[in-house]
């Protein structure tokens, strides 16, 4: 059983390595909401097959997961780039390890010849294991690492601190992911790649290698803007003491931040993971060039910064409510907060957010659905779901553990969900009516046309 278990890895990772562009290699079964240790492990081991690779453990997490560093090349200019401090921003691993599947492609040794004698690359993903095993932002210890870079009070902000003060990178890429809310500018698109030269004092000066930052990202921008034109976003650059970018950026190592975000209908942030594997090769080829330098600091200024919560979820635009206090007219926003979306605000929306779903909802009005009542076992499909929908229940009372859902759209049991008038913070489970018919439902971050 393991036997075949260890053939068909090698398998899939041999597959992984047949694409001869960056664009187009992708190491295979990392499509997938979360990345733990186990899924990275026969990567690593893979690329340390080859002779230009040296994989190290540098040390365990909280929990006694590995931690490991992969170097490439022995030139005199050193780059290190490292993934997933947070452990559930898996974006950039996976990236990586397509850039390390590229990097030991065969057809690729003459690439690699071009810059190992330039570059020492240093490559430590996945900081956080603990934190990834948990799919949350904070370590085993529930800290933060990306908060620990002055007191260090963690092991994998140690192992991180200690790599880096003995390596002395030329070049630091610290890879994150960010919500799925932001904006590339106010009212512009998702903000799908989000890049930032931290600064490394409360006055945000611009020393040497800070500028030198700014003008790497302008350069790695041109390449985002021709991939995913209106989808970069900028950070602003106030200064966070306890931050690894920011107290690298102390030491003189030119910080580059690249925050990895969402993509209209990519779940799984692929399209992300490709501008960063095209990024990471485009970092290797221009510093082996030089040809950054050419590029200014006020294109990095010209970056659109990132509105926060610019964008939600679902929007319903200028639905009327009908209540025995008045009508009104009102926006609804519905966020997907984990696993339970809830309303996350009323009122005004619209004029400053934008919805990966929306609803021009003028000529409708808001009514909340009738409770269906469970006194045998029911098993919901779309199609029988949606009759009810129009009948006007989005609820379930009774025994709701009767319930059998194979619709993929949310339940909701009336007693979490039951109120006269759209409720703050509550979860969403509503219609929307014209003239007395049910025309839409909501459900969640889901809305459901019953036409
Ligand atoms: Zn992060």
């Amino acid at each position: 059983m393991r036997q075949h278990a260890l053939a068909a890895t090698l398998l899939t990772l041999s597959t992984s390595t047949l694409a001869n562009t960056i664009e187009d290699t992708v190491a295979s079964g990392l499509n997938k909401p979360a990345i733990y240790y186990a899924d990275i492990e026969p990567y690593l081991k893979s690329a340390a097959k080859h002779p230009s690779v040296t994989l190290k453990q540098i040390g365990t997490s909280f929990q006694g997961q590995a931690l490991n560093s992969l170097k490439i090349g022995n030139g005199p200019i050193k780059v290190m780039m490292w993934s997933q401090m947070h452990g559930d921003e898996n974006t950039a691993t996976a990236a990586l390890m397509d850039f390390l599947s590229f990097i030991t492609a065969d057809e690729n040794a003459k690439w690699l010849t071009s810059w190992q004698q330039k570059i020492t690359l240093l490559i430590i993903p996945m900081v956080n294991p603990d934190g990834a095993a948990m799919q949350t932002r904070h370590n085993a210890q529930g800290i933060d690492l990306n908060r620990d870079a002055k007191a260090l009070r963690t092991k994998e902000g140690q192992i991180l601190m200690a790599v880096a003060n003995e390596f002395k990178p030329d070049f630091g890429f610290n890879l994150h992911d960010q919500n799925a809310y932001y904006g590339a500018g106010k009212m512009g698109k998702q903000a799908t790649i989000s890049v930032l030269a931290p600064a490394y004092n409360e006055a945000r000066e611009v020393n040497k290698s800070r500028g030198e930052a700014m003008q790497f990202i302008a350069h790695l921008a041109k390449s985002v803007e021709t991939m995913i034109p209106g989808h970069l976003g900028k950070y602003n650059d106030s200064y966070s003491y306890r931050s690894f970018g920011d107290t690298f950026s102390e030491k003189g190592i030119r910080t580059i931040l690249i925050e990895s975000g969402a993509y209209p209908n990519d779940p799984n942030r692929q399209i992300a993971r490709k501008v960063n594997r095209v990024l990471y090769k485009k970092a290797i080829d221009s510093i082996t060039s030089g040809e950054w330098i050419t590029a200014k600091i006020t294109q990095y200024h010209a970056i659109p910064f990132n509105a926060k919560d610019n964008w939600v979820d679902l929007l319903i635009d200028d639905v009327t409510v009908k209540s025995e206090l008045g009508n009104y007219q009102i926006d609804i926003a519905v966020n997907n907060k984990g696993q339970s979306p809830i309303i996350k605000e009323l009122g005004d929306i619209s004029s400053i957010r934008q919805g990966y779903t929306s609803l021009d909802a003028s000529s409708l009005s808001f009514k909340a659905g009738k409770g269906f009542v469970l006194n045998k076992s029911l098993t919901l499909t779309k199609s029988n779901y949606k009759e009810l929908l129009k009948q006007g229940y989005s609820c379930f009372s009774g025994d709701i553990g009767t319930l059998e859902n194979s619709s993929k759209w949310p339940v909701y049991a009336c007693k979490s969900v039951f109120t006269s008038i759209p409720s703050l913070h509550a979860p969403a489970a509503f219609l929307l009516q014209a003239n007395g018919i049910n025309k839409y439902a909501v459900l969640g971050t889901e809305l459901i046309n019953l036409e």
